[in-house]
C-alpha cells in the first residue's frame, strides 16, 4: 500500500545517497500538492498520496511508468518541445526531455500544464520540476510538485470570457453611438463642464455653418443670435444645473449670418453627481415655425383682402377696450356697407367684385394709423377700429376722411364704377363697453343711413336702438297678425264731382292692433314690403275688396269701381296675373270694375316691364291708376306706352294749390298732360271748397278727399251708400 513509510523507501532506494529528514516525509505525506519523483530518465520513483488524488491512480500502478506517457497531453508536450527547439536551437523530442530542459531552465519554474486524469479528465495545474542532483553533480532524478489549478483556472476563464463579452458589448455600444452621432439628422454639440465644445456631428456643421474644428475649443455663445436677454439664459443654466435638463426654442445665428429658430433639448452628462459635460441636441425649425405663422396667418386674416378676419377683429377690439378702459380713451368702432356693391359684383362678375373689394381694403388701410384694426366681415362689410379718436369732432372728422376715401370711383380694368359706403359709428364708452354692443350699435347706425338714403355714416344715437327694437317687434307682430286677421279695410269714396256721382272706393288696410289699436298703413307696409309679407297681404286685401264690392252689387247698392293699391313687390311678383285672375274668379267681380293703382316711381323703376305687366292686365280689362303722380320722375315716352285711365294727383300739390303757384303750376301741368295723354286726372286730398275748385276749374273732375269722405269702415261704407236713396243725396 501507498504507506508513507513504503514512498520513503522507495525514495531511499532512489536517492541511496540521499538523507531525508522526517519532516520532508510529512510534508510528502500530508502536501496537498501532487509530488512525483522520478530518476533521470523520468521513470517514477514515488507518487504521494495529493498526486494519487488528483491522477487517479494508486502509486504502485504509476512507479517505474514513464512520467510524459502517463500524464501529459502529448500535444502540448509537443509544442513545448517545438518551442524549446526554437529558443534553444536544439532538436528536441517531445518526450521527457522537455521537463528536463524545462527543469534546467531555473530552479523550480513553475509552468501551467496539462494533467489527464487516469479517467481521461483534464486538469490544469502549475508544475514546477527540479533536478535533484547528487554528491557529484550528477543529476540523480527530479522533483515534480503540482497544484491543480483546475478550479481556479476555469473561474478565471470564465471571468475573462464575462469581461470580453462585457467589453464587446461596450464597443458595440461605443461604436453604435458614434454612428447616431455621424449620421443623425439632429445637430449635436457636446462641451465639457465649462461649456467649451469638444465634438460637433456633421449636422451641426450643416446647421450652423461651422466644420467641426471651428466649432471645437469655442462656447456656444458663437451660435448666439442676441434675439434672448441675460435672463434667458440664466434660467436655460438654472434648469440644466437644478434638474440636469433643458429644453425649449432658441433663436440662432448661423456662420453666413442668417437666423433661425430652433428646438433645443441640453442634457447635463453626470458621473457620480458630478457634472463632465453638456450634450445639446437641436433641430432647425423655421419650416415648422413658418408653417404654424402660415396657418395662425390664415386663421385670423381674410383670405381676399389680407385685412383682419372677425376673429382677430374679435381679439383686436378685447384689447383695444381694455387699453382704452386703462388710459381713459375713446374708441371708435365703425360699421362700413358699400352701397350698390351687390349690383357691381352681379352684373360685373365676382372677379370685378373682388377687386373692388381688395381696393377698398387698401383705401381704409392707408386712411388709418398703423395700429388701427381694419377687417373684412365678408362681403361688402368692413369694421375699422379707431383708437384714442378724442372728442366727437375729431372722431367725426376721422370718418368723413374714411369716407370720402371710399367714394371715390374705382377704376377696374377700365371701368369706371362707385360704390359709396354707409357708415355707423359707436363710440367706447359711450354706446357701449363691450364688443359685441359695440358691434350692435354700428350696425344699427349704419342701418339707420341706408335706411335714409345711403352714402353717409351716422353715429349711433340710443332712439335707433328703440326704433330698431320696435321695428323687429312690429316684424314679428305683422306675421302674427296676418295668421289672426288683425287687417281689415277701410273705403274711402272717389267722386265725378260735376255729375256729383259716386264712381268708386279705394281700398285702405288698417291694422287693428291688440295693443297699439287702429294702425296706419305708412307704419307697417313698408316693413311688409322688405319682409315680404306684402304678397300674402295684399291678396288679402285684393279678395277682401272684391269680395266687398261684390256684395255691395249684390245687395243692390250700384256698381262702383274698387281701386286697390298694388306695391312695389307685388307688382313685380311672378305670378301677380295668375292671382289676380284667381282672385276675380272666386269673388265673381268684373275686371272692367277693379283698379289697380301703382305708384308711379314703381311703374318707373322697371318701365319696360311695367308696360308688359300693364297690357296683361288690361287684356282682363283691369283699369290702371298710376298713384302719387307728380312726385317721382316720370319719362313721358313711358308714360306713353303705359296702358293707363287715371292720373292720380298727389296729395302733396292738392294741398297748398291755392296757396303755392309752383303746386299750381304742376296740378296744371299734370291736368293738361293727361288730357293730352287721354287719360283722367282723380286729385287726392281734397279737403276744402277751394281746392275743389279751383281744381275743377282747371278740369280735374274727380276728387277724392276728406272734403267728400274719409276712408270708412265696411258697414259705414254700406250706410253711406244705402243713403244714396235719401232724397237729401241730390243736393250735394
Ligand atoms: P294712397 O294710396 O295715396 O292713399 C291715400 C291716402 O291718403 C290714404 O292714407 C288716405 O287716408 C289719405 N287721404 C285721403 N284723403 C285725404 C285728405 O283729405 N287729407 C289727408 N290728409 N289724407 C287723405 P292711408 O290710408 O293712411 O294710406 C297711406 C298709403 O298707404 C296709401 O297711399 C297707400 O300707398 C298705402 N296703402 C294703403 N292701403 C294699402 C294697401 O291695401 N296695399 C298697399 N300696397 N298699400 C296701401
Ligand atoms: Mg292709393
Ligand atoms: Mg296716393
Amino acid at each position: 500500500m501507498n504507506t508513507p513509510r513504503h514512498t520513503l523507501l522507495q525514495l531511499r532506494n532512489v536517492m541511496h545517497d540521499v538523507t531525508l529528514p522526517e519532516w520532508w516525509v510529512a510534508i510528502l505525506q500530508s502536501a496537498n500538492f501532487s509530488i512525483i519523483t522520478t530518476d533521470e530518465n523520468g521513470l517514477i520513483l514515488s507518487f504521494n498520496p495529493a498526486a494519487e488524488r488528483m491522477l487517479g491512480y494508486h502509486a504502485e500502478e504509476v512507479i517505474g511508468r514513464h512520467t510524459p506517457a502517463l500524464f501529459h497531453d502529448p500535444q502540448e508536450v509537443a509544442e513545448r518541445a517545438r518551442y524549446l527547439s526554437e529558443i534553444s536551437g536544439q532538436p528536441m523530442d517531445p518526450g521527457f526531455d522537455v521537463f528536463v530542459a524545462q527543469a534546467r531552465r531555473g530552479v523550480a519554474e513553475e509552468r501551467e500544464w496539462t494533467y489527464l486524469h487516469k479517467d481521461g479528465k483534464r486538469l490544469t495545474v502549475l508544475l514546477s520540476v527540479t533536478a535533484m542532483h547528487a554528491a557529484d553533480g550528477r543529476i540523480r532524478g527530479f522533483l515534480g510538485i503540482a497544484a491543480d489549478i483546475s478550479e481556479r483556472k476555469r473561474l478565471e476563464n470564465r471571468l475573462t470570457e464575462v469581461r470580453q463579452r462585457k467589453l464587446s458589448v461596450f464597443e458595440q455600444r461605443l461604436r453604435l453611438a458614434e454612428k447616431v452621432f455621424e449620421y443623425s439628422s439632429e445637430a449635436i454639440m457636446v462641451t465639457d463642464a465649462n461649456g467649451v465644445i469638444i465634438r460637433v456631428n456633421p449636422a451641426f456643421s450643416h446647421l450652423t455653418g461651422y466644420a467641426s474644428n471651428e466649432a471645437i475649443g469655442q462656447t456656444p455663445r458663437l451660435l448666439s443670435s442676441g434675439r434672448h436677454d441675460a435672463a434667458f439664459y440664466e434660467r436655460m443654466w438654472q434648469a440644466l444645473i437644478n434638474e440636469g435638463q433643458w429644453s425649449g426654442e432658441v433663436w440662432d445665428k448661423r456662420k453666413d449670418g442668417s437666423i433661425y429658430p430652433k428646438w433645443a433639448v441640453i442634457n447635463a452628462v453626470r458621473e457620480n453627481g458630478v457634472t463632465t459635460h453638456f450634450v445639446a441636441l437641436f433641430v432647425d425649425i423655421s419650416e415648422r415655425k413658418e408653417a404654424d405663422e402660415r396657418i395662425q396667418y390664415l386663421a385670423y386674416h381674410d383670405h381676399l383682402t389680407g385685412l383682419a378676419n372677425r376673429l382677430m377683429f374679435e381679439q383686436r377690439m378685447q384689447h383695444a377696450i381694455a387699453r382704452a378702459e386703462r388710459n381713459g380713451s375713446r374708441l371708435a368702432l365703425i360699421f362700413i356697407d358699400l352701397d350698390r356693391f351687390k349690383n357691381i359684383n352681379d352684373s360685373l362678375g365676382h372677379q370685378f367684385g373682388d377687386q373692388l373689394l381688395i381696393e377698398a381694403a387698401r383705401r381704409l388701410r392707408a386712411a388709418v394709423r398703423v395700429s388701427d384694426t381694419v377687417a373684412r366681415l365678408g362681403g361688402d362689410e368692413f369694421l375699422v377700429v379707431l383708437e384714442n379718436v378724442g372728442d366727437q369732432n375729431r372722431c367725426a372728422h376721422l370718418v368723413v376722411n374714411l369716407q370720402a376715401e371710399l367714394a371715390q370711383a374705382y377704376v377696374i380694368n377700365g371701368t369706371q364704377v362707385h360704390a359709396p359706403p354707409s357708415m355707423g359709428v359707436a363710440i367706447y364708452p359711450t354706446d357701449g363697453t363691450r364688443v359685441e354692443t359695440l358691434m350692435q350699435h354700428a350696425d344699427m347706425a349704419m342701418y339707420q343711413v341706408k335706411a335714409q338714403g345711403r352714402n353717409a355714416w351716422a353715429f349711433y344715437a340710443p332712439a335707433m336702438n328703440q326704433a330698431v327694437q320696435e321695428r323687429l317687434q312690429l316684424e314679428n307682430d305683422l306675421r302674427r297678425a296676418l295668421a289672426d286677421a288683425e287687417f281689415v279695410l277701410h273705403y274711402q269714396p272717389q267722386w265725378a264731382i260735376s255729375e256729383r256721382r259716386l264712381i268708386g272706393w279705394e281700398a285702405l288696410v288698417r291694422w287693428q292692433h291688440p295693443q297699439h289699436g287702429l294702425v296706419p298703413p305708412e307704419k307697417f307696409i313698408p316693413i311688409a314690403e322688405e319682409t315680404g309679407l306684402i304678397v300674402p297681404l295684399g291678396e288679402w286685401v285684393l279678395t277682401t275688396a272684391c269680395a266687398q264690392a261684390m256684395a255691395w252689387q249684390r245687395a243692390g247698392l250700384g256698381q262702383q269701381l274698387m281701386a286697390v293699391n298694388l306695391s312695389a313687390r307685388q307688382f313685380t311678383e311672378r305670378n301677380l296675373l295668375e292671382r289676380i285672375d284667381a282672385v276675380l274668379a272666386n269673388t265673381g267681380f268684373p275686371a272692367e270694375q277693379l283698379e289697380l293703382e301703382i305708384t308711379e316711381s314703381v311703374l318707373m323703376a322697371d318701365a319696360e316691364q311695367a308696360v308688359d305687366i300693364l297690357h296683361a292686365l288690361k287684356q282682363r280689362g283691369i283699369r290702371i291708376a298710376i298713384d302719387d303722380f307728380g312726385t317721382g320722375y316720370s319719362s313721358l315716352a313711358y308714360l306713353k306706352a303705359f296702358p293707363a285711365h287715371k292720373l292720380k294727383i298727389d296729395r302733396s300739390f292738392v294741398r297748398d294749390v291755392n296757396e303755392d303757384a309752383n303746386d299750381a303750376a304742376i296740378v296744371c301741368a299734370i291736368i293738361s298732360l293727361a288730357r293730352s295723354l287721354g287719360l283722367t286726372t282723380l286729385a287726392e286730398g281734397v279737403e276744402n271748397e277751394a281746392q275743389r275748385t279751383l281744381l275743377e276749374e282747371h278740369g280735374c273732375h274727380e276728387q277724392q278727399g276728406y272734403l267728400w269722405g274719409k276712408p270708412l269702415s265696411a258697414s259705414a261704407a254700406e250706410a253711406l251708400l244705402r243713403s244714396f236713396t235719401a232724397p237729401a243725396f241730390t243736393d250735394i
